[in-house]
């Protein structure tokens, strides 16, 4: 990147010092990561916004709903910025909190609502999470969305039970938990979707289900197919397969290993050097991962995927651009989420960070 801008960058980051944290989402660009104090998955991001108050401004390179989720969990007197707000999610931006508030009446008149506990992925909009703290659920993560369910059923009479989640908004993390962690079979999962009357389900079929998985699914780790998968195999004889939870189903049974951003960085330090893999996630993270592991040969699960657009928002002109804004004493592109929101927002996600784990 430009060395003026780099140059400009850490005479802003010096001039903050400890009144600023400066968190790094794994899918974001290199010369970004660079700046981060700290860099992680959702979960562990959540953890370190939440574990920093004596950081009068929380930089926040990631997502909006992120940076909502880390508003939610530092103090008022404390400011998260995010550097660019055109960084948003196209999976949090498939569920409105108005549709999420019509499914629900429907499961009211269907008469399940009250055996029925919300389940709500990070990648979500505060409204969605505040929506889950008032009716009892919890907020997960791709790390942690095996305990959240468990904990989600033993609240409406356990797994083996009749009771039902509402799993919202990535149907591909709801499936891949039921079917792989909690032994659920594809019958047990129905898919609402939020465009269509009644979810686009029959009254049985609600009733029947267990998972009531959420149309909704990441752009990015949507594209990658199992067919990817063969093709790695076939060109790298003994490759593991290593693919994040938001990948289809019929991807990630095809795939030797699957876990979040955070899991997929700790398999490769772990691995065997000369050992191969294929890893179906954003690309930066991937490259990033291949650059620190020189010793062990690393390809892109299907070469035609690429960067999660709306991450690779914040890049370092945007970076400075906040920062050296905070140093002149104004405070640019602040994500404030109001305060009843946040209230029941931090009710679902403190219960997510009371699981155990
Ligand atoms: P994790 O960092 O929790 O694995 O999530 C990946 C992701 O898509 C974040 O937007
Ligand atoms: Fe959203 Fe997918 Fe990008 Fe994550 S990778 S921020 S889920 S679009």
């Amino acid at each position: 990147s430009d060395p003026d801008l780099v140059e400009r960058a850490r005479a802003a980051r010096a001039a903050l010092g400890s009144r600023a944290f400066v968190l790094g989402h794994h899918y974001q660009r290199d010369e970004v990561i660079d700046f981060a104090d700290v860099t992680g998955d959702s979960f562990k991001l959540a953890r370190e916004a939440a574990a920093r108050p004596e950081a009068e401004f929380i930089l926040f390179c990631g997502v909006h709903f992120m940076a909502e989720s880390a508003d939610i969990l530092t103090s008022d007197a404390q400011q998260v910025v995010l550097p660019d707000l055109a960084a948003g999610c196209s999976m949090a931006d498939m569920a409105a909190i108005n549709q999420v508030e019509d499914a629900w009446e429907v499961l009211q008149d269907v008469g399940i609502a009250d055996v029925t506990l919300p389940v709500t992925y990070m990648n979500s909009t505060a409204a969605i999470k505040a929506f889950t703290g008032r009716h009892g659920g919890t907020i997960c993560t791709s790390s942690n969305a095996e305990v959240a369910l468990r904990w989600a059923f033993d609240q409406v009479g356990g797994v083996d039970g009749t009771g039902k989640v509402l799993f919202m908004p990535d149907q591909h993390l709801g499936r891949n938990t039921a079917l792989l962690k909690l032994g659920m079979s594809p019958a047990d999962c129905v898919v609402f979707d939020p465009r269509k009357p009644n979810g686009g389900l029959t009254d049985a079929e609600l009733r029947d289900a267990r998972m009531i998985l959420w149309r909704g699914h990441c752009s990015v780790h949507g594209r990658f197919s199992e067919r990817n998968v063969t093709d790695i195999r076939a060109a790298v004889p003994g490759v593991n397969v290593l693919v994040h939870p938001e990948c289809k189903n019929e991807v990630v049974e095809a795939a030797d290993y699957v876990g979040s951003t955070e899991y997929i960085i700790k398999m490769l330090d772990a691995a065997e050097p000369g050992s191969s893999w294929a890893i179906g996630t954003e690309l930066n993270l991937v490259r990033r991962v291949a650059r620190a592991h020189p010793d062990k040969q690393v390809h892109y699960l299907d070469s035609t995927v690429c960067f999660c657009s709306t991450m690779n928002r914040i890049d370092l002109p945007h970076l400075v651009w906040a920062m050296e804004s905070l140093v002149a004493g104004r405070t640019v592109n602040r994500i404030v989420v109001d305060a009843d929101d946040a209230h029941w927002a931090r009710v679902a996600l403190d219960q997510m960070l009371a699981l155990p784990g």
